[in-house]
């Protein structure tokens, strides 16, 4: 196949843009994808201020240089969640790509807020998977909230947004259902919440990292379970396969007719927040979860080290 901008040969392919790009002119197929995303749902200006969660994966570098090289005026946020043979070499590939490409970084550390993972691993009683995602968010909402960032941008992609859509749907969860969307607008408590890699495939964004030459970090976290998360985008891979274009068309159907109708229910019946009493994130329960599992680490591990000693 040809490239369908300058017709030399493509070393990329996207049967559902019914085109191709050689390794020149993809990077401009990926900044198009981005600048539409981000003034379609109107995420943020060139006037604003932008953190971006880094977690060292293809999607989130690519982001942050993308938005970098757009113009835009982005603080990266990288939480080391202090679990041993990942977190190391994943806030090693942050530092090193922040400071080769003059970004500004923060780094949070699970371990001096008293929740390294392994801590929920051994202590807490519940899937540690979903405790860890509940923590992450927790601290990049603070930190931006702290910060007096105009929003939060993640790289979640095309295939996160459609396998976390397609498991709510299956659960019709319509709380999680009124909340998904590349644009979070803010509210009290809460900044607001961008994606701007929502109109890219996990193979669009690993072809602009690799053509990019970006270093990510990829050792597997030794808590990953293999979600059902996996075998969704293996449907949906699958899907694509057959029907190119299907999983966007899926989505923004979506955003244009289930969305809406969603979230005026859950206006109707959502809680009413206020500010937690140890922390002052938003939480409709007094204490947040977040410091309740706090707590909970505490308690147990004080518990285990008596029955130790
Ligand atoms: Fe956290 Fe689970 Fe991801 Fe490991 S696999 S970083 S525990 S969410
Ligand atoms: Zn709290």
């Amino acid at each position: 196949m040809k490239c369908s901008r300058c017709k030399k040969l493509a070393c990329v392919t996207l049967p559902s843009h019914h085109s191709g790009f050689c390794a020149e002119c993809y990077p401009l197929f990926f900044t198009r994808q981005v600048e539409t995303a981000i003034r379609r749902e109107k995420m943020f200006t060139h006037e604003e201020r932008i953190l971006v969660a880094l977690s060292g994966g293809k999607d989130s570098l690519s982001l942050m240089l993308e938005l970098a090289a757009q113009g835009y005026d982005v603080t990266g946020l990288h939480i080391d969640l202090g679990i041993p043979g990942s977190s190391p070499s994943a806030r090693v590939k942050v530092e090193a790509f922040c400071s080769s490409h003059g970004l500004k970084l923060e780094v949070l550390e699970m371990e001096k807020e008293g929740l390294p993972i392994p801590d929920i691993k051994a202590y807490v009683n519940r899937p540690v998977c979903s405790v860890c995602g509940r923590i992450k968010r927790h601290h990049f909402n603070r930190i931006a909230m702290e910060g007096g960032y105009d929003a939060l941008a993640t790289g979640h992609n095309l295939d996160d947004e459609v396998a976390r859509l397609f498991a709510n749907t299956l659960r019709w969860d319509t709380a999680y259902l009124s909340d998904q969307g590349p644009t979070l607008p803010a509210r009290e408590g809460f900044v607001r919440k961008v994606k701007p890699l929502f109109r890219l495939s996990e193979f669009e964004t690993a072809n602009y990292a690799f053509l990019k030459g970006i270093e990510i970090h990829s050792a597997a976290c030794p808590y990953a379970s293999g979600a059902s998360f996996t075998s969704h985008k293996e449907l949906w891979g699958e899907l694509e396969h057959r029907s190119p274009g299907q999983k966007f068309q899926f989505y923004q159907g979506f955003l244009k007719k289930g969305k809406p109708a969603f979230a005026a229910r859950e206006a109707e019946v959502g809680e009413p927040l206020a500010p937690c009493v140890e922390c002052a994130s938003p939480t409709s329960a007094g204490t947040c979860s977040v410091c309740r599992i706090k707590e909970t680490v505490r308690a147990n591990k004080a518990a285990a080290l008596a029955a130790e000693g």
